[in-house]
Formats: C-alpha cells, sequence, structure tokens
C-alpha cells in the first residue's frame, strides 16, 4: 500500500509543503472554512492538475489564497468596498471577486478565462504560516471531488481525493466547516455569489445594500459558475425541512434530536446554535451517507446568520437528487 500523504503540521511538514508547492505539486491544507487543495497559483500546470485531481469543470474559477489586502492588490484592482471589508474581516472567512490586473501573473485558467480573480485572505495560522513559507498566491478550491461536500478534516481529503494530493496537512477539524462567503466587487453594487459565514446583514453594514446572486435570477446566465444549483451533494437524497423520518432514513435534528422512528439520529446542534452547525454539518452528511439508509432527512435550520449558508448548502444538496 502507498504511505498515507497525510501527515501532522509541524514545522518539518510545512516546508515540505512549500516545497511541493515551489515544484508544481499539490498540498492539501486546512483553512478556518474547509481544507483547500492548494498549488502555485502562477503555474498553469499545477493549476491544471488541481483541476484534474477534483474532476472540477475548467469553466469554474479557484479562490486564491493569499497573506493580507497588499498581497491582494498584486493580482485584483482593488477598491473603497475591498479596502473597506477586508480591514474589518482579513484575515477571516470572505472572498472578494476583483478585476484581474494585467500584470498579476496568475495562471489563466485560474479564473477559468474571466477577467476577474476571487480573492481571500484565510485566517488559520496553519494557512497563514504556509503562505508565508511559501511566499506567493496559492490557488486552493475546497480539497474535494466537484460536487462532493466540502471536507472539514484530513481523512475527508483523504477519503475524497485519495493519493492525487501530495501531502495532506493534518491541522485538525475546520472551525467555520462551510466555504468562504464569495462577494463580487467588480460591479457598482456589490453582490453575494455565495453565502457563507460573514452574512449579508455584516455586509450591509458596511457597504449599503448588497444584491444576493448567490441564486441566478430565472432565465439569467449565472454570474458566477458556483451558483449552480447542484452543488455539495451526498450521494443519497436529502429531505430537508422535515421532521418526520422514516425507520429507512437517517435524520439530522436541529437542537434537541426528535424523530423518534428514523434508523439513526443526530444533531445539528444539541443547543440550537447555527454556528455549532455550520461546523458540523459536512462531516455528519460524510458520516451518514450510508447504503443502509434510503435518505437523509434534516430539520428546519433558523435563517439568521450563517444559518442562511447552511440552509443554502442544503438546498443544493437536495436539489442534486431532483431529476
Ligand atoms: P471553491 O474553490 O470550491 O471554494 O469555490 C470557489 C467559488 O468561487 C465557486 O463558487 C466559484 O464559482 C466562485 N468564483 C471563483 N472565482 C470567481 C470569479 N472570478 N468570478 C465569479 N465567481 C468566482
Ligand atoms: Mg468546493
Amino acid at each position: 500500500m502507498a504511505p498515507s500523504p497525510i501527515d501532522p503540521a509541524n514545522e518539518d511538514t510545512l516546508t515540505r509543503a512549500a516545497d511541493i508547492l515551489r515544484s508544481g505539486g499539490l498540498v492539501a491544507f486546512p483553512t478556518e472554512t474547509v481544507y483547500g487543495l492548494g498549488a502555485d497559483a502562477r503555474n498553469d500546470k499545477a493549476i491544471a492538475r488541481v483541476f484534474a485531481a477534483k474532476d472540477r469543470p475548467s469553466f469554474n474559477p479557484l479562490i486564491v489564497h493569499v497573506p493580507d489586502l497588499a498581497a491582494a492588490g498584486a493580482l485584483g484592482e482593488v477598491n473603497d468596498h475591498a479596502v473597506a471589508l477586508a480591514e474589518r474581516y482579513w484575515p477571516g472567512p470572505l472572498s472578494f471577486v476583483l478585476p484581474r490586473r494585467a500584470d498579476s501573473g496568475l495562471s489563466l485558467l485560474v479564473s477559468a478565462g474571466l477577467d476577474t480573480v476571487a480573492l481571500r485572505a484565510p485566517a488559520h495560522p496553519l494557512a497563514q504560516d504556509l503562505l508565508t513559507r511559501f511566499g506567493g498566491p496559492i490557488a486552493a478550491p475546497s480539497a474535494n471531488r466537484a460536487g462532493e461536500v466540502s471536507p472539514t478534516t484530513a481523512a475527508h481529503v483523504l477519503e475524497s481525493l485519495g493519493d492525487a494530493p501530495d501531502l495532506i496537512v493534518d491541522g485538525g477539524a475546520c472551525m467555520v466547516g462551510l466555504e468562504s462567503t464569495v462577494v463580487d466587487l467588480c460591479g457598482d453594487r456589490p453582490a453575494i455569489l455565495r453565502h457563507g459565514a460573514v452574512t449579508r446583514e455584516q455586509l450591509e453594514r458596511m457597504l449599503g445594500s448588497v444584491d444576493d446572486a448567490s441564486v441566478p435570477e430565472s432565465g439569467q446566465a449565472p454570474r458566477s459558475p458556483g451558483q449552480i444549483a447542484k452543488h455539495y451533494a451526498p450521494s443519497l437524497p436529502l429531505r430537508i425541512n422535515a421532521t418526520d423520518p422514516g425507520p429507512d432514513e437517517a435524520f439530522i435534528a436541529f437542537g434537541e434530536p426528535g424523530g423518534k422512528n428514523a434508523a439513526v439520529i443526530r444533531s445539528l446542534s444539541p443547543s440550537g446554535n447555527v454556528i455549532e452547525a455550520a461546523a458540523r454539518l459536512f462531516a455528519l452528511l460524510r458520516e451518514l451517507d450510508r447504503p443502509e439508509f434510503t435518505a437523509i432527512v434534516v430539520a428546519p435550520v433558523p435563517e439568521t446568520g450563517i444559518g442562511r449558508a447552511v440552509n443554502d448548502r442544503l438546498r443544493r444538496a437536495a436539489a442534486a437528487h431532483e431529476d
């Protein structure tokens, strides 16, 4: 058997991780949102390997990770909105889509041919450490095969990608557990392309009104490839906003576990906390995605704060089985 690519996060592992990135290899590493599959964002071949490892459609661009706003400014045209948001939320779970600088040096494939680029400064100390050691921008989509639920532990990455990453840096479970909020700052009005830990209300407090473009208007082409409805899906069908699981179904409660008839019962958050629910969602979906059940049934989650992002992921996971 090939040795496992998982190594504990320590000095040696991080030095090796930076070396692997420099030589065009792939390193999976933890961020505060989910695990990313990292590659040198300036290296076309390395980026092509990311798309191949994930089996990701090449029209779906990647988020580029940077240590801070100064580094972001070398890659994208930073505007007032970006400065204000970065001061408040970077490093953190918020990605900006900005016009791409002509002299960015980024691989064209990173942006999937768009003249924009998505940028984020992650808060996780291991991600920051890796960015410092590597000394350049790291493209890092979630470290899972396309369409699957994002990984929140090193074991999830191994389960999903096998030995496609040259190294998986094990930094334990991710704190936030959902992908970053993506906000498009290219137009006159900022627009949310993906809901996440930084909420619409928080963005509006800083920017005034913000459009919700996370679901394309009917008849309109998606503004972001990630708007496509089917995403983040387990193999089993999902029934959401339901509290009536059958005896062959797995039940995910919110708050006190009810659903007595279910084959198995878990709770996103026994105390009814949406932040805890976000952090546990993907791990629970993976745990219960087993052939002995006929479906996963999920109780209603409040549409407040990060709860909106939880519901967004649940709707997409449910939509994957609608046809
Ligand atoms: P992931 O890399 O898995 O975290 O997903 C990145 C998300 O950001 C996807 O929903 C992409 O479609 C979106 N995205 C990345 N770059 C851009 C861009 N230049 N314009 C619009 N959306 C983008
Ligand atoms: Mg993803």
